[in-house]
């Protein structure tokens, strides 16, 4: 089977990290969580009280931090420099900033080339926002995976239910739909559909079925 390249863009809260995980473990691929990178920059940078706003600072910063992800087979592990931050970058106060973040372009910069790097050998699935269209637009598959706002929040609710978080579902679909605008607004890399991706609405699918389409797409290409 050929190693491809495949691109999972999508809003927040589209199950895009759960069904790309699930799917790269279906066909042996490795799976990369951009969006983790980005957390784990806004991390560093609310660590260090570093003002979002002032680029030329975080560019200071950024400078000397490697961010490195570390694929296990059921999750992936996010390190910045030698400190693990697997866990911190889920709260809610870096999904709060992290798209602040993820809206400068020194941020950008650094992020897309290390995510090019890491997918060079294929048999990678990549998702984040930018995927298809900026970091790798010669991807072999592209999936532009969505949801409606409601069904995204309501699956955020009940994942952080679980882990005994007490935010409401309103807080949550608030957040989600300002993200959604944050991401699809800016100036560099907007969250957009690429010209050549493939749409899949999951407002009505499981997680198992999501990642039963990707898989029958990898393996119908590959072959
Ligand atoms: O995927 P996740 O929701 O963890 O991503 C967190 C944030 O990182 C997104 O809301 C977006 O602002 C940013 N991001 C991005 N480009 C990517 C992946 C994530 O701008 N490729």
């Amino acid at each position: 089977m050929k190693k491809l390249t495949v691109a999972i863009d999508g809003p927040a809260g589209a199950g895009k990290s759960s069904a790309a995980r699930l799917a790269a473990g279906k066909v042996q691929y490795l799976y990369i969580d951009t969006g983790a990178m980005y957390r784990a920059i806004t991390w560093a940078i609310l660590q260090h009280h570093v003002n979002v706003q002032d680029e030329a600072a975080v560019g200071a910063l950024i400078q000397h931090l490697s961010v490195r992800l570390e694929p296990l087979s059921d999750t992936c592990r996010v390190y910045v420099n030698d400190t693990e931050v697997t866990e911190e970058i889920r709260t809610q106060a870096i999904s709060s900033h992290v798209s602040s973040v993820a809206a400068l372009a020194v941020v950008r910069q650094k992020l897309v080339q290390l995510q090019r790097d890491m997918a060079k050998q294929g048999g990678v699935i990549l998702d984040g926002r930018d995927i298809g269209t900026v970091v790798l637009p010669d991807a072999d598959i592209k999936i532009f995976l969505t949801a409606s706002v409601h069904s995204r929040a309501k699956r955020r609710y009940l994942e952080l239910q679980a882990k005994g978080n007490t935010e409401t579902l309103e807080e949550i679909e608030n957040s989600i739909a300002q993200r959604d605008y944050q991401d699809s607004h800016r100036a560099v890399s907007p969250l957009k559909q690429a010209a050549d991706a493939m749409l899949l609405d999951n407002s009505e699918l499981n997680l198992e079925e999501t990642a039963d389409v990707i898989t029958k797409l990898i393996r119908q290409k590959a072959q």
